[in-house]
């Protein structure tokens, strides 16, 4: 197979990011984070002091908001306004920010494009919310991942605390996670949704070892003979 792309979509948590890094790892592809891209829009409209649900205010904003994707040996840096905001955008209250503002449609076309003109120029996997449904509708392969949301909120604190973010409780992460999960979902624009041709990996009980061999067990063997890293199956 020439070229092909992956769509990985789910719910916060469900270890989107997690696989399709060792997914791009083992295959040798670009790893695209698309989530990175709509926590940047959220923190231009923190940092600015706009209301993260003023749609005119964030359409506004649109106008003087530069973001730019750059892969460091294969790492995605994120720059906003020429700022490198890799780190901030994980700090609490982004998240949040992000799916308010992920909302509004003005936001999701511009990333869109740069989403698709992205994917559009190598192999690649992209994670996110809406990769099968409406950025890459053909994807070669698409799958969904979910998880129970105890777990979800369990692997959010544990990444937060190794980023050295102590002051949120499992208590306020599942609350986060309900928020988005409810705001995602249920968005006029491009919402969080599992597609007919979506293989679905339920990750709750899975090591992230587990769901890598699940995923690449889905694909052709053509592709798994070309792989960077041989050493899959
Ligand atoms: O994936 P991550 O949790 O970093 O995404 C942050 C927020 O960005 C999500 O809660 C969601 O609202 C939004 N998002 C989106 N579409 C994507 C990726 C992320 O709406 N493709």
């Amino acid at each position: 197979m020439e070229h092909f792309q992956i769509a990985i979509d789910g719910p916060s948590g469900s270890g989107k990011s997690t696989l399709a890094r060792s997914v791009a790892q083992k295959l040798g592809i670009l790893y695209l984070d698309t989530g990175a891209m709509y926590r940047a829009c959220g923190l231009y409209a923190v940092d600015n002091n706009v209301s993260t649900k003023d749609e005119s205010a964030i359409s506004e904003l649109m106008d003087s908001i530069d973001i730019e994707i750059v892969f460091v040996n294969g790492a995605q840096k994120v720059f906003l306004n020429k700022a490198d905001v890799t780190d901030r955008i994980r700090l609490p209250g982004i998240s949040q920010a992000a799916s308010d503002v992920s909302r509004f449609r003005i936001v999701r076309e511009r990333m869109v494009d740069m989403q698709r003109q992205i994917a559009g120029e190598k192999n690649v996997v992209l994670d996110g919310r809406d990769i099968g449904s409406y950025v890459l509708p053909n994807a070669d392969f698409k799958f969904f991942l979910t998880a129970d949301i105890r777990e979800r909120a369990k692997r959010r604190l544990e990444e937060m605390l190794s980023k050295g973010v102590h002051d949120m409780t499992i208590e306020e992460v599942m609350a986060d996670l309900e928020y988005r999960d409810e705001q995602d979902s249920n968005r006029a624009f491009a919402p969080l949704k599992k597609t007919s041709d979506a293989i679905e990996i339920d990750t709750t009980a899975n090591t992230p070892q587990e769901t890598l061999l699940a995923l690449l067990g889905c694909l052709p063997k053509s592709i798994l003979e070309n792989a960077h890293d041989k050493d899959i199956l």
